[in-house]
Parts: C-alpha cells; structure tokens; sequence
C-alpha cells in the first residue's frame, strides 16, 4: 500500500439537496519542513484557522514513499489528540478545516481528499467554490470517474488525479485553464507540496518561513505567528508554487482578467490578526468604523460592538464620532458551532446562550451598536431587544458593511435569496423589524475606501450581484428568488 487513509465514520453518497447553499467556508495549511513534527505544526495551524470552518477536520502527511491521512467530522481538537497524531510521520503535511454547508454533516466531503494516480498518491486542501463544478463533474462521469461526494473538491482531485498532463505541474496548469471560480489549493504529493491561488484571487493564501528550512502555506497569516513562522508574501493570484528541499519556486502565473478580492474576508471572515494585501485587517476593520461614523452620525451615549467580529469597527466609530466606547454584551467565548442543538426551552432563550447584557453599562443609555454585517437579519433584531431590555434608552444600529442582498457562489457561506432579509426589505423595512431606532449600513465606496487599496479590484458579488467570473453555471436551484 501506498497510502492510507484513516476515519472513523461510515459514509453514503448523498444526492446535491434543493436548499444547499452556494459555497461553503475552509481553512487550508501547508508545510514543508525537514526534521520537524509537520503533523503537529498543522494541527496548531488548523487550530489558528478554526474560525474558517467547523464541522470537519483532517490532516494529510507525506513522508517521501506515501501518504496517510486521518480526518473526522468536528472541531481541530476534537478530531486530533496525540494519538491520532502520532501515526502522521513525515516531512510535508497539508491541513484542512471546513464548514459544510449541506445541511447534514458528512464525512465524505471532509478533506482532505486523496487518491492513487499514475503519479503516485494525492492529497488535495480546497479552499473557496468552483463555479463550473456541474459541468466538470458531469465530465468526470462521463468519463467513468466515480465520485464519492458531492463536495466540487473531490472533483479537482480527480481532475488532477486522472486529467491530462504528465507532470504534477501540467496537471495544475490544465486545471487552471479549466477551472471558473475560487480556490486555493495545498496539493501534496510524495515529494511535494504545491500550492495554487485562482487567478482573481477571490480568497486569501500567504506564504511564511519557519526557521532555516521550513516553509510554511497557510489561508491567513495569524496561523504562521501561531506557530513561530515568519510572514513572507501572500500567493499571488494565478500562481502555482511548487515547495521542495531546495525551497518554494514559482512554476507558473497563471492570467487573470482582473483580481477579484473578497470584500466579505474584510469585513468578517478573517480574522483580525492577519494581514490582507499588506495591512492589519484590524486596523482596516477601524477605519469601516470611522467610514461608517462619517457617513452615519447620530447623538448617543456610548458606541458598544457585538462582540467579537464588530469590535474594531465600534472602535473606530467611536474615534471618530467622540461618543465613548463601551462594552454592552459579553459574548461566550466557548459557545461556537455546537453540535448540541438547544431543546425547545432554550431556543425561546435564543440570544441569550450567546450573550450576556451589561445592564449597568447600558442603563438609560442611548446606545449606537455596531455589527460587521446583517445576513439573515436573526441576530440583530434579539439583540436590540435584550438591549432595551436591559435598560437602553435608545438603540441605533449601524452597520459597517452594506447590505447583503445577494449570495456568494465563491466561497463563503452566506445564505440563499429567500434567507438575505436586505434582498427582500428595504433598509427603512429592516429598521422597523429590529425594533431600532434607527438603522445606517456602510456604503460600498466607504467599505472600499477603508480597504484602502484603490488599485486593488474586489469582489462585490453579495453586494451588487455582479460576480467577477460567470456563475451561469452554478446548480440552477441556488437561484431562486
Ligand atoms: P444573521 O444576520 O442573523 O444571519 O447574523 C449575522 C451575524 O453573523 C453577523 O453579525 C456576523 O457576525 C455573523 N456572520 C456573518 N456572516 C457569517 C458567516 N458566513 N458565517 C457565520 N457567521 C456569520
């Protein structure tokens, strides 16, 4: 054997279901490195990137002659302990962490995905959403490839697995050719670990150096500090690097029409400690807050965030209004994606197993309370009241994204058009259904402004509906309005 894949679940293939959602949200982590536990190094980097994805953890390890992988459903801690780890010898390990947004958690879809080739073994980390996954996959049966899952991965690993090409680098270049939307890639091979960035490089994937001869690949930078690592440069759009002993080398730039950054890993996805397009995506964060308090003044007592994403927004609407910043809710920090569903009582509760009020911060205040973002509209509107609850005299919402009135088909799990209250309310309409008094998003011009790269292009497709390649091709059901 070659190879070895290790999980403990049995699995089923399950047809795509009428309310699956358009993308789904991953962390991805790399390493090269010589005479180092790589397999526990991508455990801590996964452990960085849990926020990309909770529902499905795994860790692929190559020590020159196989691979062997081992991946489970739930968070990084819960689907590794030393024992798990132990078995994972070698000197290039890949890392995934996913959220799945299929409804049903399913191991098939957790990744990462290996396979035997003419090559040799495989193992692919996929970040993002392939907007031409039908068609692909429609091709790949045809050609009597069979498929285990519904996930677009498992079909780049076959089409890099069983494609054209000779070499592992022709392979990548031909997919690319291929492939219509967001990815980027960790592929491991026996000798290599390769990592590949979409050519609008709609999701972010950095580059680090650990000590004199690891090299580390990673979706954000705080998963390199996390671990000792130092930031080098981001993958560029379009580019393909191979890392081998002698260190990364660029085999191929791919061109892009135009890049196409995410605009919502701004405002919520990453996390604030790392670094996108060369700044602290905190102090970006900062300056929506002084954007959004520049364009959306109100008189009020104290500026409170939700915690945690909306802190450094409130932050900087704070700086720039005058009006004190102030804690109003604290947030259970251990609450995340459970897999325990409340009973009925406690779903009455709702809010209230996410956050607690600071009722002496709050009473008869007048209140401005920032949220990065208004998705579905289920959190603000209880969060207003258990404000008002607690004694504020006022609640003005500012938001500092604009609305979201439509889905991502590139990789972040937002909701279907009948989910996104902005694409069926008005902001007037959506003020009264919070019970606010009043309500203001962040402009589009202020949200790039604060992002500060004019230069750079963005993907605005939640905002505008106009995505920056063709999702014509995306599963028909998905559109429904
Ligand atoms: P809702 O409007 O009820 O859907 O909740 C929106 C809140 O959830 C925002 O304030 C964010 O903090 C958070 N959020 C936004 N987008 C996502 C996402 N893709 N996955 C998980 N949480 C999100």
């Amino acid at each position: 054997m070659d190879s070895q894949v290790s999980s403990t679940r049995n699995t089923s293939i399950a047809e795509p279901q009428r309310n699956d959602k358009p993308s789904h949200e991953c962390g991805i982590f790399g390493i090269f490195a010589s005479d180092t536990d790589v397999a526990r190094l991508t455990f801590f980097g996964l452990y960085a990137l849990q926020h990309r994805g909770q529902e499905s953890a795994g860790i692929a390890v190559a020590d020159g002659r196989r691979i062997r992988v081992h991946k489970d459903m739930g968070l990084v801690a819960q689907v590794f302990n030393e024992d798990k780890l132990r078995p994972l010898n070698g000197h290039i390990a890949i890392g995934h962490t996913r959220y799945s947004t299929t409804g049903s958690s399913r191991i098939e879809n957790a990744q990462p995905f290996m396979v035997e080739s003419a090559l040799g073994p495989l193992a692919v980390g996929h970040n993002g959403n392939l907007a031409n996954a039908t068609v692909l996959r429609q091709e790949l049966l045809r050609r009597g490839v069979g498929l285990m899952s519904t996930s677009d991965s498992e079909v780049i690993v076959q089409m890099l697995a069983g494609g054209e090409g000779q070499t592992w680098e022709e392979k990548l270049k031909i997919f690319m050719v291929r492939a219509q939307g967001a990815y980027c890639l960790t592929v491991l091979t026996r000798q290599a670990l390769y990592t590949v960035r979409d050519p609008w490089g709609l999701h972010p994937i950095c580059l680090g150096r650990l000590g004199d001869n690891g090299w580390i690949v990673a979706s954000e930078s705080c998963a390199l500090s996390t671990i000792g690592a130092d930031f080098i440069r981001e993958v560029e759009p379009g580019e393909i690097l191979a890392i081998t002993e002698e260190g990364p080398v660029t085999i191929a730039k791919m061109p892009a029409p135009k890049t196409a950054h995410c605009l919502f890993e701004y405002i919520y996805f990453a996390r604030p400690d790392s670094m996108l397009n060369n700044r602290s995506l905190h102090s970006i964060r900062v300056a929506q807050g002084r954007e959004l308090a520049s364009e959306s003044p109100t008189d009020a007592d104290i500026v409170i965030p939700v915690p945690d994403s909306a802190i450094p927004a409130a932050i900087g609407y704070a700086q720039k209004s005058g009006i004190p910043y102030s804690e109003g809710l604290i947030k259970n920090r251990y609450i995340g994606r459970t897999f325990i569903q409340p009973d009925d009582r406690l779903r009455k509760v709702g809010i209230a197993l996410k956050f607690n009020p600071l009722s002496d911060n709050l009473y008869g205040k007048r209140v401005v309370l920032v949220d990065d973002s208004i998705v579905r509209g289920n959190t603000s509107g209880p969060i207003v009241q258990l404000l008002r609850d607690s004694g504020a005299s006022e609640v003005h919402v500012r938001v500092s994204s604009p609305p979201i009135r439509h889905p991502c088909f590139l990789g972040v799990d937002m909701a279907t058009y009948p989910e996104l209250i902005a694409h069926r309310m008005s902001v007037a309409e959506i003020c009264d259904h919070l019970s606010a008094d009043s309500l203001a998003y962040l402009s589009l011009d202020g949200l790039i402004r604060a992002a500060g790269q004019h230069e750079t292009g963005f993907c605005r497709g939640c905002f505008t509906g106009n995505y920056p390649v063709n999702i014509e091709l995306v599963e028909k059901s998905v559109f429904e309005r």
